[in-house]
């Protein structure tokens, strides 16, 4: 797909999270002859999750898909910041901290103002809170995101889009949820009830259905610690 973009090679490889599609592709750009950049946090939850997600994409998309996808690690780490410049285009990419995965990075052009976010954006569809994911971590990471008052953004999941749309659904619906999951926390609210808070703002976003309950038990129980 690439190469109906550009004839020039594939220097670097940039993965911004943990879940098998940030990553799972590192042995074949590494094979063309790629260096490959994440950052710790990254590196130690790809390599805890590795064999569960090969499981998972087995039972998904079966063995011979799968064939030749081993897990391949990064050349270069960082903690919170590393930028390199190719062809005079500077490239900055932050580790806010934990957000969607553990890992996620967000990779900032400069010159172009052109943020490509990672899972820290979902645009047009519902993002999901994992087991591994921090709903308060995320939000922090959306604001040094925001901070740079990027022109375009790239999101993790959807089309590319601006700040206002990846505001609205990613940055409102955790606030909203957060919010309102506070409220029913402070009521004495339980888990079994913690579904039934208020997410009907968000009902446009496609797989609302089937996550939006999903997420509010994973909210209740990280705020439940906080
Ligand atoms: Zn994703």
């Amino acid at each position: 797909m690439i190469g109906t973009l550009t004839d020039q090679p594939v220097k670097f490889v940039i993965d911004t999270g943990g879940q098998d599609h940030r990553w799972l592709g590192n042995g074949y750009w590494k094979e063309h002859g790629a260096e490959i950049i994440t950052s710790a946090d990254a590196l130690a939850d790809q390599k805890a999750r590795a064999s569960l997600e090969l499981t998972m994409l087995d039972a998904l998309v079966g063995k011979d898909a799968l064939a030749g996808t081993e897990p391949v690690y990064a050349d270069t780490t960082f903690d919170e910041r590393y930028t390199l410049t190719l062809g005079g285009r500077e490239i900055e990419i932050t580790h806010p901290g934990p957000a969607h995965t553990p890992g996620d990075s967000f990779v900032w052009l400069p010159a172009e103002k052109v943020m490509f976010t990672g899972d820290i954006v979902f645009v047009g569809r519902i993002l999901g809170v994992l087991d591994m994911s921090s709903s308060k971590g995320w939000v922090e990471a959306f604001e040094a995101m925001a901070a740079y008052e990027p022109t375009h953004v790239v999101p993790g999941h959807g089309p590319a889009t601006d700040l206002a749309t990846a505001t609205r659904d990613t940055y409102d619906y955790l606030t909203n949820l957060r919010s309102r999951m506070a409220d029913y926390i402070d009521d004495g609210g339980d888990i079994i009830g913690s579904v039934d808070v208020d997410q009907s703002q968000f009902e446009y976003l496609a797989d609302f259905d089937t996550l939006a309950k999903r997420n509010a038990q994973a909210v209740f129980s990280q705020m439940e610690w906080e």
